[in-house]
Order: C-alpha cells, then sequence, then structure tokens
C-alpha cells in the first residue's frame, strides 16, 4: 500500500489495486475479522487482581464458545470436532495461559497486550520447528489467540449481517462467498487488505457493479467504521476523510462517469461487429441464475460462462438435484436462443463451502480443486450431472469442465455422463437428445496439448486468469505479486494464439471467459489472433461491445503481428497500449477506459 500523507487541502490517500470501476462516496463499516487493534497501556496501582480476573474470565468464555460450536457441529467430521479439542486444548496450555499471566504480573501490562506478545513468541517457536505439520499450526495458535483477544475487548467476532445500506465494506479480506452475501445489503463498495485483480471476490465485485479496491495492505488498521471515504474503482485509490472540495470533485467525476456509462449503455444492443464487418459472440459470465437475464439485458448473446460453484455457498447443506436443476433450468430458459454454458463446479482454490470445510489443504490452489475434487467426489459430481442434463430439456446448454489437465479428466467424464445419461431416460427424464461437452483451457498442460484435447471435445473456452496464475506461477489473490499479472507476457500471448490455432483447425468452437477478455485494452489483440467469442462480466459487455465496433480485424491482426515476436512483456504492452490508444481516439469507450493514458492524478 502507498500511504500518500496530508497534502495540502488533502484527506490521506490510500493507493491499492482497482479491481471494479466505479466511485463510491459513503461511510465505512469495517468488518475487521483478521486484525483486532490491541490497547497498550500499563495497569494503575491495584489493578493487577482485576487485570488477571479479565484475563481469566476472557478464557472462560472463550472456552464455552468453542463447545458451543462443537456441540453445533453434530454431524461434522471428526477432524473438525479434532481442531476444536486441540483449541480448546491450548486455551489450557501453561505455555499460553500462565506465560500471559505471568507478563501481566511482571511487566504490570493489560491483558491483550501481554496476550499479543505471548501469542507472538509462540508463533516464533512453531516457525523455528523443522515440520511442515508443526509450523502449520501457527495460524491454530492464531485463532486462539484471537478468540481470546476478542472476549477481552468485549466484542463478538464481526459478523458481515451487521452492515448497513450505503455503507463502503472495508475488511482484510473477503471470500468469495462474503461477496456474495453482501450483493444482499446494498452496499456501495469495498476496500481489502489483501487480494490481486483475478481473486474470485474481485470478478464478484465487477458482476455486482460494486467499485472496489484490493491489495491496500493496512487500510483495516488506518480506517474506523464512520469514516467518510472516496471509493476511486478506476485508479485503485482510497480517500479517507476528504475535505468537502474533495468530495464535491468526486461527486462530479461520478456523474461524468455514471454518463458516460448511460451513453455506452444505449447502445448495448447493437451488433458487436467490426468495422470491416466480422461479428463477434459477445456472452456473459454469471455467478447466480438471475443474472443470466441480467447479461442479456446488457447486449450479450447468451452466458459464456455460470459458476455453479456459488450455488454451493452460504449454506450448510449441499443442494440437491432437484434444486440444482431447478437452478439450471432457470440459467438455461433465461439464457435465450443462444443458451448457457454451465461449468461443473470449481471449488478449491480460493473458494471454499461451508459443508466441506473439513478439506484443508496446503496449497488448495494445486490442490484438489474444481475437476480434480469432481472425480474424487464422483457422488456430488453424478448429482450435479444429472441436473445439468436435466435442465438440457429446457433450451440450449452446454456443459464444461473447469481445470482440464490431460484427456483421461474427459474421458473418465464422458464414462459418467453416459452413465447418467442412461439412467435419467431409464427414470423417465426429458433431456435435449446432444449437449455439446467442453472444457476450459486453464492449465498450461493443456494449452501446450490443445491440438490433441480439441479431438476430445466440442468447444474451448480459455480462462486466463488461471492460465495465468499457473503459467507466470503468481496466486492471483496475492497483491504482492500483483505486478507480475501480465496477460500480455508472451508465454500467454503464444499460448492463446496456439489454442485458438488448435480450435480453428479441429473444427470446434473456442472463446476466451478469462478477464482479459472484458479489458478493453487487450481486445484488439485477442481479435487479431483469431478469437471472435468473448464472455466476460456483465458491466464489461456494452464497453467492449462498442471497442469492436471502433476497431476493423485487419488492423487487429497487424497489431498482432506487430507483438507476437517480442520478447518482452513491457515492449508488448507500451505498443499495444499506443495501437489501442490511437484505434478508439474519440470514441465513447476511449472515454470510458482510457486505454493509452490511464487517468492520472486526482480529478480536478
Ligand atoms: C479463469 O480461470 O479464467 C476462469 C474464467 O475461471 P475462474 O475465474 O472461475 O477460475
Ligand atoms: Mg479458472
Amino acid at each position: 500500500m502507498t500511504v500518500r500523507g496530508q497534502r495540502e487541502g488533502a484527506s490521506l490517500v490510500l493507493e491499492g489495486i482497482g479491481v471494479s470501476p466505479g466511485y463510491a462516496i459513503g461511510r465505512a463499516h469495517l468488518v475487521d475479522r483478521h486484525r483486532v487493534r490491541v490497547p497498550k497501556y500499563h495497569l494503575s496501582p491495584g489493578g493487577l487482581a482485576g487485570e488477571l480476573d479479565r484475563f481469566n474470565q476472557a478464557l472462560t468464555a472463550s472456552e464455552d464458545q468453542i463447545q458451543d460450536i462443537k456441540g453445533k457441529l453434530q454431524s461434522a467430521g471428526e477432524e473438525q470436532v479434532l481442531i476444536l479439542e486441540a483449541h480448546q486444548l491450548m486455551m489450557r496450555d501453561d505455555m499460553l495461559v500462565e506465560g500471559t499471566r505471568q507478563l501481566i504480573r511482571e511487566q504490570n501490562i493489560n491483558a491483550e497486550w501481554a496476550l499479543k506478545k505471548v501469542v507472538r513468541s509462540i508463533k516464533q517457536i512453531f516457525d523455528n520447528i523443522d515440520d511442515e505439520y508443526f509450523r502449520e499450526r501457527r495460524s491454530d495458535v492464531d485463532f486462539v489467540g484471537d478468540r481470546i483477544l476478542r472476549n477481552l475487548l468485549g466484542g463478538a467476532p464481526p459478523s458481515l449481517s451487521q452492515v448497513g445500506h450505503s455503507a463502503i465494506v472495508i475488511a482484510h479480506d473477503l471470500s468469495p462467498a462474503d461477496t456474495a452475501f453482501l450483493m444482499r445489503t446494498a452496499v456501495l463498495g469495498f476496500a481489502t487488505d489483501v487480494g490481486g485483480k483475478t481473486s474470485h471476490t474481485a470478478i464478484m465485485a465487477r458482476s455486482l457493479e460494486l467499485p472496489a479496491v484490493v491489495g491496500l495492505e493496512r487500510i483495516t488498521e488506518v480506517v474506523g467504521t464512520g469514516d467518510v471515504l472516496v471509493l476511486d474503482g478506476m485508479r485503485g485509490r482510497v480517500l479517507i476523510n476528504p475535505s468537502p472540495a474533495e468530495v464535491h470533485r468526486y461527486q462530479r467525476e461520478q456523474m461524468i462517469y455514471s454518463a458516460r456509462r448511460a451513453r455506452l449503455d444505449e447502445t448495448r444492443h447493437e451488433p458487436a461487429r467490426t468495422k470491416d464487418g466480422v461479428n463477434v459472440r459477445i456472452t456473459g459470465n454469471i455467478e447466480l441464475p438471475e443474472e443470466a437475464q441480467v447479461v442479456l439485458e446488457y447486449g450479450a448473446e447468451g452466458v459464456g460462462l455460470y459458476r455453479t460453484e456459488y450455488l454451493f455457498m452460504n449454506r450448510d447443506t449441499l443442494p440437491d438435484e432437484q434444486q440444482q436443476y431447478e437452478h439450471y433450468r432457470v440459467v438455461v430458459e433465461r439464457s435465450g436462443a443462444h443458451g448457457a454454458t454451465i461449468r461443473t463446479l470449481d471449488l478449491g482454490g480460493d473458494k471454499f463451502i461451508e459443508p466441506l470445510k473439513g478439506h484443508r489443504e496446503l496449497n488448495p490452489v494445486m490442490g484438489l480443486r474444481a475437476i480434480r475434487f469432481c472425480l474424487r467426489e464422483e457422488g456430488i459430481f453424478r448429482t450435479q450431472l444429472r441436473a445439468m442434463l436435466r435442465s438440457s430439456a429446457h433450451g440450449n446448454l452446454r456443459i464444461m469442465l473447469p481445470l482440464i489437465s490431460s484427456v483421461d479428466e474427459i474421458w473418465r467424464t464422458k464414462a459418467i455422463l453416459d452413465d447418467c445419461r442412461r439412467q435419467l431416460a431409464d427414470e423417465g427424464h426429458d433431456m435435449a437428445p446432444e449437449v455439446p461437452l467442453g472444457i476450459m483451457i486453464e492449465l498450461p498442460s493443456a494449452a501446450a496439448t490443445a491440438d490433441l484435447l480439441a479431438r476430445e471435445v466440442d468447444f474451448f473456452a480459455i480462462g486466463t486468469n488461471d492460465l495465468i496464475q499457473y503459467t507466470l506461477a503468481i496466486d492471483r489473490a496475492n497483491e504482492h505479486v500483483a505486478h507480475l499479472y501480465r496477460p500480455l507476457h508472451p508465454a500467454l500471448l503464444r499460448m492463446v494464439a496456439f489454442v485458438v490455432r488448435s480450435a480453428h483447425d479441429a473444427g470446434i468452437r473456442v472463446s476466451m471467459c478469462g478477464e482479459m477478455a472484458g479489458e478493453a485494452i487487450y481486445v484488439p489483440v485477442l481479435l487479431g489472433m483469431g478469437l471472435c467469442e468473448l464472455s466476460m462480466n456483465t458491466v464489461s459487455i456494452p464497453i467492449i461491445k462498442s471497442v469492436i465496433r471502433s476497431v476493423s480485424v485487419a488492423e487487429c491482426q497487424a497489431l498482432f503481428r506487430q507483438v507476437r515476436d517480442m520478447v518482452c512483456a513491457d515492449e508488448i504492452e507500451t505498443k499495444v497500449r499506443e495501437a489501442v490508444y490511437h484505434m478508439l481516439a474519440g470514441t465513447d469507450a476511449a472515454e470510458v477506459v482510457n486505454p493509452g493514458l490511464p487517468p492520472e492524478s486526482t480529478p480536478t
């Protein structure tokens, strides 16, 4: 985070990564789950006994709370109960409990401060043990310390349900499930300490059209509930307690932005046809069934990616076949003649759900994620495939598999699908006679073998969010490596070009549904490579259509030829920005995306 301190007549400005455009002006609501501000003070004379008593009460309350949670977890796996029991044991551990009491006594300091010091020293001991298991236990120490601390401070762990309307949510981190929950609350936007541009939380913010800034590193330490904030999702900035003049300037900026968007919205139903007459199919990415209709209203031709895992979030049990069928049916019916591409469960990575919390992994991004999880938990997979096949009776459905790394995953899925189809037919269910099966190209192994995989499936969708993550080895949710996220890295350009060529050679459809497809600056290069199908978040649809109408495929091909042999991502990016700036000069799209010259300085 960059803190640009008190400028002349100006507020404190924090800089992070703008992941969802737009502005929000309002009061902060701090959802401080991970960090608790610890007060530090020396005890007044005679205050020792009272302080020790306060610490004991917090310990008892913490143990009771864990006991309570254990009681509610009757159906949980043995592992979860064991974890809770380990936490209870830790609360009776001498090093923690006696250590804290001793510090309170010896240094005459308050219990919170003493506890924080003790937790830190225990974590250091774990750090020095040369055993992965023990190092991992650091987080348990944190958890226990945090709970006692919150009881000392007299507050229950904060919950998102307390967030009111018209608030700007400030959090250390928000899970995709949290973000989905927030949409029910009509918040104005959010800002977090951590996160990257293609984290699922960021993607969710764009779908919900919530301005968002992530990767601010310490915003939860600087902002308190009730502070007035200006959140600038375009430039990735947050102004804390801005002056009236700054608020006024941003209100003006907000109005201009809304007016430009409204102008673009007016043309959103015009075709996405380039100046030289090439039609590009624009579809929408959705996380919730209701959005199928919304993407059409924004000018999309159907749904290019429905992330079904969101249906599994914020609930205590897995949805059964009938519930899933009803949801998929809504998506298929509402997405009209062009239909919907529904993706099978992509759990794991940065998306987790309550009923499967037991699946704790050291490195979930490389772990039992997506298709790997489904092929392991075949029962869950079958339920989903059956529900999808049943929904195919109501419209135009395509089924898509995430995170395919090799052909045997496709073969195994086809066998399961055939079996489900046979069973459903025996049970008398209606289904479409043919349901196209496609895969996401998200792993370097899939991209490198695209020519082979193309023989096995009906379509490809290139998922650049993961393809970039796995090719360049950058965690998409980690703000510290966000600057290395380079969609125009030569490795990526080569891979995408090869995937597109392989699909064309095999005569199958190929689209891109990663966030790269919804960023105006990249679209001309993608058209130049031969991509004619792009799927994106709702808010990008009118902008990208307008970009497409402003360029010709011939000039995009020329641009791609110019950059394809360049060796350095910086050089490619500069060339592309320059070219796109000229291509879009004077159009509505240029006004909104400002592709060549990202807006600098605070608006005046
Ligand atoms: C991708 O990886 O590009 C993609 C579209 O899938 P997700 O963002 O859901 O991982
Ligand atoms: Mg992905």
